[in-house]
């Protein structure tokens, strides 16, 4: 059961969509597949988008720090000794979170695969299937309504709406989808920053003033913006969630005893993986701040991970793993089922992934 060998090599999968946020726009998904394989011929999955906009990752980056200083440090390591493997993964460089995280969830990966169980039921067991949003990329507002109604016929009874590249327009815009989508929808808004607090405050009265029936607004301002934070969410009417400002459980700690955010955005991309992502569950239920679970721009592989620890955890309340709802293709073969807003947990052992289609060779 000692680990072998890790092999990177490229997926690529297409967007149905061009996806756009107030921060970049993108086609495909292309990060970098880690597989992790074990003298006994067990495979462990993990993938890394490079998101350099927001964890500062490039796909030479994520390949570099496994390469050159994970990697070494790992091979010859028992699967089953996760709190040695962890430190030697956490230890190995700062920062480089979605490097870790893939090479993170390969080794729970593995680490459920040899214990028989599927990781959500390894990790807690608490429920086998969740229920996700869809995000509504930045466009102009007619592209809004449209993608809003044809989630909406997809299954989909939760949008997230991306705002914040021209905050006179947000109002509008969320005024027109939630005519065309009706009361029933639920709408959450992800600002990715896009506000200074006196806007967000001002956005805020006027949603407020439309009764537009808001769930929660993400990342309002600044990440590094604290105090910014305090302000809205203390004055907010509507629940504030922290994305940019919590990458890991001790962010969470500062931000929940700052009362700087209603409730946390984990990421695994953020975390490095789910060993720091179980941290900072702990911090949450001992505060009792529920949490969301979100994704960066990720396919299949990475976002089973995500729906895994999801599924094992009651304080994570809100979903938000739609990568493989925008992507063209599945590009791999088992692991939990997508099927547009549910998503169902494998059974068999581990992430359950059985083949990897999209794979590309460096
Ligand atoms: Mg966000």
């Amino acid at each position: 059961m000692s680990i072998k060998s890790i092999q990177l090599s490229e997926l690529v999968v297409p967007l149905r969509t061009p996806f756009k946020t107030s921060l970049r726009t993108v086609d495909s998904v292309h990060d970098i597949l880690v597989e992790i394989t074990t003298e006994d011929g067990l495979v462990g999955y993990g993938e890394a988008p490079p998101t350099a906009v927001i964890t500062g990752e490039t796909r030479a980056s994520i390949t570099g720090a496994i390469e050159e200083l994970i990697a070494p440090k790992l091979i010859g390591k028992s699967v089953l000794s996760m709190e040695e493997n962890q430190s030697l993964l956490h230890g190995a460089l700062l920062g480089n979170t979605s490097a870790k995280a893939a090479v993170d969830m390969a080794l729970y990966d593995l680490w459920s695969q040899k214990l028989g169980l599927p990781l959500y039921k390894a990790l807690g067991g608490h429920r086998k299937t969740i229920e996700t949003d869809l995000t509504i990329s930045v466009n102009p507002i007619e592209e809004m309504v449209k993608d809003s109604l044809e989630a909406v016929d997809r299954g989909f009874k939760v949008l997230k709406v991306k705002l914040g590249l021209d905050h006179k327009l947000d109002i509008q815009r969320v005024i027109e989808i939630r005519k065309a989508v009706g009361k029933e929808i639920k709408i959450r808004l992800d600002a990715n920053q896009g506000w200074t607090p006196k806007e967000a405050l001002a956005i805020i009265a006027s949603l407020e003033k439309h009764d537009l029936d808001i769930e929660l607004i993400e990342q309002p301002v600044h990440y590094s913006d604290l105090q910014g934070m305090i302000q809205v969410t203390t004055q907010s009417s509507i629940p504030i969630m922290a994305d940019e400002s919590v990458f890991n459980a001790r962010n969470a700690m500062e931000v929940i005893e700052a009362g700087a955010a209603d409730i946390l955005n984990i990421k695994l991309m953020k975390t490095g993986g789910i060993h720091e992502a179980l941290k900072l569950i702990s911090i949450a239920e001992v505060y009792d701040v529920p949490c969301m679970i979100g994704c960066m721009l990720e396919s299949k592989i990475s976002v089973s991970a995500a729906a895994h620890l999801a599924a094992a955890k009651d304080i994570i309340q809100y979903v938000d793993l739609d990568g493989p709802g925008l992507c063209k293709l599945d590009p791999a073969e088992g692991g939990p089922d997508f099927n547009e807003a549910l998503i169902t947990m494998n059974e068999t052992p581990g992430l359950g992934f059985t083949k990897i289609l999209a794979k590309k060779e460096k």
